[in-house]
């Protein structure tokens, strides 16, 4: 099923009732095309006047692109909506799925048959599906964390580019190792490609057939 944004509020009230004690208000709700997610709930986050922080400017997105059975759209929602309780009531939680988020989403599948997961993501199946078989030429950095955990960061092919990003990424000190890459793998065209600040946490596993693949470049 396609989503509509009266489906999703109808359903948002009603899980707010069911799940959240109907404390939250429902944030403006926009239906994009992003493939890199099927849901993701967008706010500002700034030091409060006297320590805490301070959220505003809610907005929850949910991807069209993809054809939803009604239980994911369901599952993506509530995902998303403990993303807000969270936050709405100011919930410290260590990080994006942390303690909180896990408990919370553990006793709401336990209670009500639900199978929300941490991912944002569509399967992987459903993902490839979008991007398609053909060659997509991509280069792109992979991150190891002094956390242990890896990043993805793809670039535009563009000499100059790559070297600013690097240069960018040699300052970070969380970072511990960057390996740069040619690939025309479809599979990274999951990634956008930009200049920004984002890099994205990967699964390695996940992502270790496809870099084996990968052509490993030198960046000075
Ligand atoms: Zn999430």
């Amino acid at each position: 099923m396609q989503p509509t944004i009266d489906y999703i509020r109808e359903h948002f009230e009603l899980y707010n009732r069911m799940l959240f004690g109907g404390t939250l208000t429902v944030p403006p709700i926009r239906l994009t095309n992003a493939r890199t997610y099927m849901g993701m709930l967008t706010y500002k986050r700034r030091a409060g006047l006297f320590g805490g922080k301070k959220y505003s400017d809610f907005v929850l997105r949910i991807s069209q692109r993809f054809d939803y059975t009604e239980q994911e759209l369901q599952d993506t929602l509530i995902h998303e909506m403990i993303h807000y309780y969270i936050a709405f009531n100011r919930m410290e939680d260590g990080s994006a799925h942390g303690r909180l988020f896990r408990q919370m989403m553990d006793d709401i599948n336990r209670r009500y048959g639900r199978h929300i997961t941490v991912s944002h993501r569509s399967t992987r199946e459903e993902r490839m599906k979008v991007i398609g078989n053909r060659p997509r030429p991509r280069v792109f950095a992979i991150m190891e964390l002094s956390d242990g955990k890896c990043c993805i960061k793809v670039v535009p092919r563009i000499a100059q580019r790559v070297r600013t990003m690097h240069q960018r990424l040699t300052m970070d000190p969380r970072i511990r190792r960057i390996t740069w890459y040619y690939s025309t793998d479809p599979y990274f065209a999951l990634y956008p490609s930009s200049m920004g600040r984002r890099m994205q946490y990967v699964d390695m596993t996940e992502l270790q057939p496809h870099l084996d693949c990968a052509k490993p470049i030198t960046v000075h």
